[in-house]
C-alpha cells in the first residue's frame, strides 16, 4: 500500500491511512506501507535548499529532502501502534534500498525483501517504509528518486516482497482519460496497459511517476490505484472490484478504444535555428553539443531547403533548461553556422495515447483538423506507434485537450 503526500498531509489523515491499513492486515494479509512526505513539504525543502545556496551540492540535496517520508514514516507507525496494529518505520538505508550515485534522481539497483518477510512470518509486522529515498553502498550516502519518486519505491518494494498487488492510494480514484482537475467529463479507466500508462506518465500525466510504471512493467506487478479517501470501513477487503484503476498487461484488457488518455505537458520551450547549413554534420554540430550538456530534446522538425543551401530546425526542450540551450546553441554558433535563434517557452506539448493507433488510420489526421477548427496553431508534431504530440501555445492547452478529449469520445 502507497500513500501519497495529500493521503498523509496531516495527523488525522495518518489516522485515515492507519485505519485503511488495519482493514487489510484484519482480512489476513502481510503489509508493506510506503508513505511520501506530507503534502507541500518537499518543495518546501526544495526551495529551502535553493534559498541557502543556489547551487547547493546534490549529497546535501537529499540529506535534506529525504526528510520530509522520514517523518511520515515514524507518525504513522506510532498510529498505527495505538491502534493495536505491530509496526514498525524504516527509512531506505535501513532495509537497505540500493541504489546509483545520481543525487536527485537516483535509481533503485537492488532491495532485500527477506527481513520484511520474516518479520511478517514471525511478528504479522507491518513494514512503514519512507518513500522516496535509498543509499548509495558506496559512499553510504542518502539518495533520493526523483519527484513522484515514492510511487517508484513502492513498485519496488512490491517486487521485492513478491507482493500480490500494488495499491497506489491518491487523491483521485484511479488513472482517468485526462487530468480530471483540468477536464470534468474525463472518466476513471477500469484497466489500462503498461505501455499506455508508460506514455501517458511520461508525457505528463503527474498521476504516476515515469519509472514506476517502466519497474511494474519489467516485474509483473500489478498496480492498483485507487482513493486513500474513501472510508477504510466501507471497503471490503475481499472484494475483488473497489473503484480504481488496474494497469496490466495489454492481454487482460478486453474492450480496447482507439484512443485511451490525453496528457499534456507546459513544461516544455522550443528553439528554433533560422538558416541552417544545409549540409551533411549539420544536426550532429547541434544536438551534440546540447547532449554533451545533459539536455533531453523532445520534437524536432526539421524543413527541407528551398534554396538548397539553408533551412529551419525547430526542437524542444524542458523548460527548466530552455536558457541553458540557449546558450549553448549560442557557443556552438560557429561550427553550426545559422542566421539567428528564435524561442519560446510558453508553448504546450498535448499528446493522444492509445495502443489502438497500432492498427487504425487517420487518428491524427482527425486531430489536426479539430484543433483547426478551434483556430489552434500547430508548431511541431511527432509520432509513435502509439502516441502521437502536437506543441501549442500554452494558452490553448485547456481548450485543445477538452476538443480532442471529445473528439475522441472519451467524455462522459
Ligand atoms: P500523490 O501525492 O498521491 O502521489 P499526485 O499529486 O502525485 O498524488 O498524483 C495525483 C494527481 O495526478 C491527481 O490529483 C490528478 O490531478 C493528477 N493527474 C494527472 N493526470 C491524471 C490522470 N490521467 N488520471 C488521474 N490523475 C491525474
Ligand atoms: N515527496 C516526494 C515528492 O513530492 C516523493 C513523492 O511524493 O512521491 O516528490
Ligand atoms: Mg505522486
Amino acid at each position: 500500500m502507497k500513500f501519497g503526500g495529500t493521503s498523509v498531509a496531516d495527523i488525522d489523515r495518518i489516522r485515515n491511512v492507519a485505519r485503511h491499513v488495519k482493514r487489510e492486515v484484519d482480512a489476513g494479509h502481510d503489509v508493506a506501507v510506503v508513505v511520501s512526505a506530507m503534502a507541500g513539504k518537499t518543495n518546501e525543502l526544495v526551495a529551502w535548499c535553493r534559498d541557502a545556496s543556489a547551487l547547493h551540492d546534490a549529497r546535501e540535496y537529499d540529506a535534506v529532502v529525504a526528510s520530509g517520508e522520514q517523518v511520515t514514516a515514524g507518525l504513522l507507525a506510532i498510529v498505527l501502534q495505538s491502534i493495536g496494529v505491530t509496526a514498525r518505520s524504516w527509512q531506505g538505508w535501513q532495509i537497505p534500498i540500493v541504489t546509483s550515485h545520481a543525487h536527485g534522481a537516483a535509481r533503485i539497483l537492488g532491495i532485500d525483501g527477506d527481513e520484511l518477510i520474516k518479520r511478517f512470518k514471525e511478528r504479522k509486522e507491518v513494514a512503514v517504509i519512507a518513500g522516496f529515498q535509498g543509499i548509495h553502498k558506496e559512499s553510504g550516502r542518502v539518495t533520493t528518486l526523483g519527484r513522484g519518486g515514492s510511487d517508484t519505491s513502492a513498485v519496488a518494494i512490491a517486487a521485492a516482497i513478491h507482493a500480490d498487488r500494488c495499491d497506489i492510494y491518491t487523491d483521485v480514484d484511479g488513472v482517468y482519460t485526462t487530468d480530471p482537475r483540468v477536464v470534468p467529463k474525463a472518466r476513471r479507466l477500469d484497466k489500462i496497459a503498461f505501455e499506455e500508462m508508460l506514455e501517458l506518465a511520461s508525457l505528463g500525466a503527474k498521476v504516476m511517476q515515469v519509472r514506476s510504471v517502466e519497474l511494474g512493467m519489467v516485474h509483473k506487478v500489478r498496480i492498483f490505484v485507487r482513493s486513500s479517501f474513501e472510508k477504510p470501513e466501507d471497503i471490503d477487503p475481499m472484494s475483488n472490484h473497489p473503484p480504481g484503476t488496474l494497469i496490466c498487461d495489454e492481454e487482460e484488457i478486453v474492450e480496447q478504444q482507439v484512443v485511451t488518455g490525453i496528457a499534456f505537458s507546459k513544461d516544455e520551450a522550443q528553439i528554433s535555428i533560422r538558416r541552417v547549413q544545409d549540409k551533411p554534420g549539420v544536426a550532429a554540430a547541434i544536438f551534440g553539443p546540447l547532449a554533451e550538456a545533459s539536455i533531453n530534446v523532445d520534437m524536432i522538425v526539421q524543413n527541407v531547403s528551398a534554396d538548397g543551401k539553408t533551412t529551419d530546425l525547430t526542437f524542444t526542450v524542458p523548460a527548466a533548461d530552455y536558457q541553458r540551450s540557449m546558450d549553448v546553441i549560442g557557443k556552438a554558433r560557429d561550427t553550426i553556422g545559422f542566421d539567428r535563434i528564435d524561442g519560446a517557452s510558453d508553448v504546450a506539448k498535448v499528446s493522444v495515447i492509445g495502443i489502438g493507433m497500432r492498427s487504425h488510420a487517420g487518428v491524427a489526421a482527425q486531430a489536426f483538423k479539430a484543433l483547426a477548427d478551434r483556430n489552434i496553431n500547430i508548431r511541431a508534431i511527432t509520432t509513435s506507434e502509439i502516441k502521437f504530440s502536437v506543441l501549442i501555445d500554452a494558452a490553448y492547452t485547456e481548450l485543445a485537450v477538452r476538443t480532442l478529449h471529445a473528439l475522441y469520445g472519451l467524455d462522459k
